[in-house]
């Protein structure tokens, strides 16, 4: 076994870093799954580092999951999202690279991948005719507190001439607990440059249907706890359509994610949710299946 000094050091200081920081006194002993996280995230790291300094390469692309208009029967939208797949420990959910890619200050060059994709997406869709397809893409915090992010968006939208109407940007309920001022800030100069603000997640967090008056949004996106109650007869799908009915007094839209059968999306049309997303519909799809999808709902 291995028991240098170095080692004992470097396994004292793995433990430590396990310890709730807010705790002082408590006790924590190395485990060899601490060493094999730190592997797996370092692993991860690496190959984020490389497809960053690429600009992108095929261990990373984006899905586009269509979202359904329930007033025209259309798909009128895609959410992006990232997959990262590797040789080594093939797919890794966005939930671990997106969190290490935060942890490690790497989520601002990631995220402009994205940005960039996605933008690439929507031109060429609008080329091909359907002028109306709009993009969501997922924002963490850090992207919003950055200074030039603003300027960067519309860098981006002007390199590929787009109307910036078509880009929506999903903000979770966690982003605005801290830094609410500033970045509720950062989102009003985004809306007025016609980006449409969603609140990811809804009914999950902090946020109360009250506070969503003073957010500078225009989507609420109602979290996939709520749209699952509502097959379960859960007592809780009396709140789904509250916070559909109070959403649109407010003036905002609704869209429902993780629609998965037809009881669902039958109460969702009956309380007059706008837009459905979710595995009913489609799952997310390769960028040439997107395409191929916009032509079947154009028929
Ligand atoms: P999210 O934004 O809440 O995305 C929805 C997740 O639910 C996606 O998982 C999607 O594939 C999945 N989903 C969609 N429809 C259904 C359904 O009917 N049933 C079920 N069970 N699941 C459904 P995914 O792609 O694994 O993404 C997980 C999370 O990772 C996302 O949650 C988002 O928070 C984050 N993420 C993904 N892509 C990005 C990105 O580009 N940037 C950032 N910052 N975060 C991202
Ligand atoms: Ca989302
Ligand atoms: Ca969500």
């Amino acid at each position: 076994m291995d028991t240098t000094v170095d080692k004992l050091l470097q396994d004292a200081t793995l433990a430590l870093s396990h310890m709730d920081s807010g705790r002082s006194g408590s006790i924590h002993f190395y485990e060899d799954s601490m060493e094999e996280t730190v592997i797996r995230e370092d692993r991860i790291e690496k190959s984020l580092r490389t497809i960053i300094y690429s600009g992108g390469n095929d261990n990373f692309y984006l899905c586009y999951q269509p979202k359904l208009d329930l007033t025209t029967k259309r798909i009128t939208g895609f959410e992006a999202l990232a997959r990262l797949k590797l040789e080594d420990l093939g797919f890794v959910s966005p939930l671990e690279f997106i969190d290490i890619a935060e942890r490690r200050q790497l989520i601002y060059d990631l995220g402009r991948i994205i940005l960039k994709e996605s933008c690439e997406f929507i031109s060429g869709a609008h080329a091909m005719g359907f002028d109306d397809i709009g993009v969501s893409i997922n924002i963490s915090g850090i992207q919003l507190l950055r200074k030039e992010f603003v300027e960067d968006v519309s860098e981006l939208a002007k390199q590929f001439e787009m109307d910036l109407g078509c880009l929506e940007f999903e903000i979770t309920e966690s982003v605005l607990l801290e830094n609410y001022e500033i970045i509720n800030h950062k989102l009003k100069q985004l809306k007025d440059m016609g980006i449409k603000i969603s609140i990811d997640d809804f009914g999950t967090g902090f946020s109360s249907l009250a506070r969503l008056k003073e957010l500078n949004i225009d989507i609420v996106k109602i979290d996939k706890y709520f749209i699952d109650a509502v097959a379960e007869k859960d007592k809780d799908s009396l709140i789904t359509a509250d916070i559909i009915s109070m959403s649109h007094k407010l003036g905002l839209k609704v869209v429902a994610e993780g629609v998965e059968n037809r009881e669902q999306l039958y109460y969702l049309e009956k309380n007059n949710c706008d837009i459905v997303q979710g595995y009913l519909i489609s799952k997310p799809l390769r960028k040439q299946e997107a395409i191929e999808k916009l032509e079947e709902s154009k028929l």
